[in-house]
């Protein structure tokens, strides 16, 4: 039970720090503890590194596509959708 708590924590600090993490914004930087700390919870759960995989497919989807007809605004959705779901399990 304690080590499921835990996890959804992780997976609350996670989600909160993923697009950070992602794009490297030099305007809100992770720390070092910070990186370590979010790359350990993505190294043993399989719901935020797939969070991870969509947000990257989805950005290079956006990089080649923007230019042309912008991104799909339905996966879009479901993207914000699922970052939604991970941040709010700890609020149950
Ligand atoms: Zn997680």
């Amino acid at each position: 039970m304690t080590s499921g708590i835990r996890r959804v924590l992780s997976c609350h600090f996670t989600a909160k720090r993923l697009q950070r993490y992602l794009d490297a914004d030099p305007s809100a930087p992770l720390d070092p503890a910070e990186i370590r700390r979010l790359e350990a919870h993505l190294a043993e759960c399989a719901r935020c590194a797939a969070a991870v995989e969509d947000f990257r497919s989805m950005r290079w989807a956006m990089l080649r596509l923007s230019r042309l007809v912008g991104p799909d605004p339905a996966a879009v959705a479901r993207l914000h959708r699922s970052v939604d779901e991970l941040l709010e399990e700890d609020r149950g």
